[in-house]
């Protein structure tokens, strides 16, 4: 795929408008947490937005109203993480393998087809997505970037 040095943050900060419509329509509420003067990355655009918009629309539909949706940049040792946090239910430990495939899906609209593509968007980028839940609490998803030198 094509990828062009981008910022994370900027292409976080191009959603954020449809983020906020969506949200407001549910009555739910978005914090950004980005941390300043990160490194670029190799990204192609147009895969990143659609990964942000697929792991933020999962976290808003495991939402009652009121929740609450967290996007976090950060820095780690090997590079960039991308954090999305929601105030859902979690999802039970023996769905959590299982949230990748493709056609897995718990909703009665759903495809089941917006994990499998975030997998696959994050092995184009050498990248790597995790799952952090609890159930009753919430759940994360982590999303892994290598910084472009420390894969020399
Ligand atoms: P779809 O959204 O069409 O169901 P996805 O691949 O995006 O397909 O997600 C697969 C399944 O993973 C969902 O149906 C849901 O059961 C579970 N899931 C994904 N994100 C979350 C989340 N943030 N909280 C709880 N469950 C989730
Ligand atoms: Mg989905």
């Amino acid at each position: 795929v094509n990828k062009e040095e981008s910022q994370l943050d900027d292409i976080i900060q191009e959603l954020s408008p449809l983020l906020w419509a969506d949200a407001n329509l549910r009555g739910q509420s978005i914090e950004m947490k980005f941390t300043e003067h990160l490194p670029s990355l190799h990204l192609n655009t147009k895969e990143m937005k659609q990964l942000i918009l697929n792991l933020c629309r999962n976290g808003m539909e495991a939402m009652e109203e009121k929740g609450q949706l967290t996007i976090e940049t950060r820095e780690h040792l090997e590079g960039i993480e991308l954090r999305i946090t929601d105030t859902g239910p979690g999802i039970p430990a023996s769905k959590r393998d299982k949230l990748f495939q493709p056609f897995f899906t718990t909703k009665t609209q759903g495809t089941g087809l917006g994990l499998a593509l975030c997998l696959s968007i994050m092995e184009r980028h050498n990248g790597k997505i995790l799952v952090e839940s609890e159930e009753g609490q919430g759940t994360t998803f982590i999303v892994l970037f290598h910084r472009p030198s420390s894969r020399n």
